[in-house]
């Protein structure tokens, strides 16, 4: 085996996970030269030693998309709707209540909320819909990627950390990676202009975690990145992780064909176990990695569970930004995780 992925193995066997951690240019060599199955087997080994007990996990939750109406127009986004357009809506309080006890009876107790980046939305709307979830039917809800988090408190001329007060108090539990994409800002160029630059989106995650606000981070490729753009990711990932330690895990997703304003390839199964892999290997200081279902179907997913992944991303009962490949029952979950050769649990967003 490749020396560099000996190295981490044997740095994780004896619990030395700092010392040694891969530097970008080994992550890049890795990522180039070596056989995808060298480096699924190494990943493989270091998610046994890190996490014993074959144990998978999945969670069950309901995506609420409560705004289309979104100004950052990201050129790969079919979803967002300009306020004019006959297709846009902000869901009301009483919409949103209904998605939720429909949730809560197929058995998801957690609801995920999402949406465009609204100017015409007043605060109070955030703050009634937090309350309304948590306080009336009792659910915990993870919602506002850092672009809607920083716009709204400017819209509200606020802090981020007082925004983030305000949303805490509110019943605000955690908050997603989302808009991650590729932490590159030439890449953020090309998909969203008006999105945060890649330090922008670490500084506010970074402040989300010191809140007491933990959630995921994920990378999205498969698109014209460059392979020193992946380290990059991986890198800005692993700093702002080392900062407040709030990304619970990290998800490997591939960006799904939706509109034609943004160039997107075929992602092979081995480049995507293989990223999978060397996220295992250089995010030490992550501690679970999700494999797609949602994005890369079951069989793969199967396979992701082999290359360093521990969990399968979750249970999605309505996603309305990418297509649906995965699992739609908490038995399906168990049974998909069984077949693969692990033991299910279930665990909630923060992996509590
Ligand atoms: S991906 Fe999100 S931020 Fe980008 S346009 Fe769509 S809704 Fe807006």
């Amino acid at each position: 085996m490749n020396e560099i992925l000996q190295k981490v193995i044997s740095s994780v066997k004896n619990e030395d996970f700092y010392s040694t951690r891969l530097t970008p240019t080994e992550g890049l060599e890795i990522l180039r030269n070596v056989p995808w199955t060298e480096v699924v087997e190494a990943a493989d080994q270091v998610r046994q030693a890190r996490l014993p007990g074959n144990k998978v996990g999945y969670t069950a939750f309901r995506i609420i998309n409560y705004t289309n109406i979104c100004e950052v127009t990201c050129s790969f986004c079919s979803f967002c709707r300009p306020a004019r357009s006959p297709e846009a809506y902000v869901l009301s309080l009483d919409e949103i209540r209904q998605k939720t006890i429909e949730a809560k009876a197929k058995g998801a107790n957690q609801i995920f909320l999402q949406g465009g980046v609204n100017k015409e939305i007043p605060l109070s709307y955030y703050t009634d819909v937090l309350k309304m979830l948590t306080q009336e039917m009792g659910v915990t809800v993870r919602g506002f990627s850092p672009v809607e988090l920083v716009r709204i408190a400017e819209y509200n001329n606020l802090s981020l950390d007082e925004l983030l007060d305000i949303f805490k108090e509110a019943g605000l539990s955690s908050v997603p990676g989302a808009g991650a994409e590729i932490l590159s800002d030439r890449m953020r160029q090309k998909l969203s202009p008006r999105k945060l630059p890649a330090q922008q989106w670490c500084d506010a995650l970074a402040a989300c975690h010191k809140k007491g606000l933990p959630g995921s981070a994920n990378i999205v490729f498969g698109s014209d990145e460059t392979d020193e753009e992946i380290i990059e990711h991986l890198e800005y990932v692993r700093k702002t992780q080392d900062i407040a330690q709030g990304f619970k895990s990290f998800v490997v997703w591939t960006f799904q064909p939706q509109t034609d304003n943004f160039p997107i390839r075929h992602v092979r199964g081995d480049e995507y176990l293989k990223l999978l892999a060397l996220s295992r290997l250089y995010l030490d200081n992550i501690p679970h990695i999700e494999v797609s279902l949602l994005g890369m179907g079951l069989s793969l997913g199967e396979l992701g569970l082999h290359a360093g992944a521990d969990d399968i991303n979750s249970i999605v009962i309505e996603e309305n930004v990418l297509q649906n490949h995965g699992l739609s029952t908490i038995e399906e979950a168990e049974t998909f995780i069984k077949n693969a050769g692990f033991t299910p649990y279930r665990r909630n967003l923060n992996f509590d």
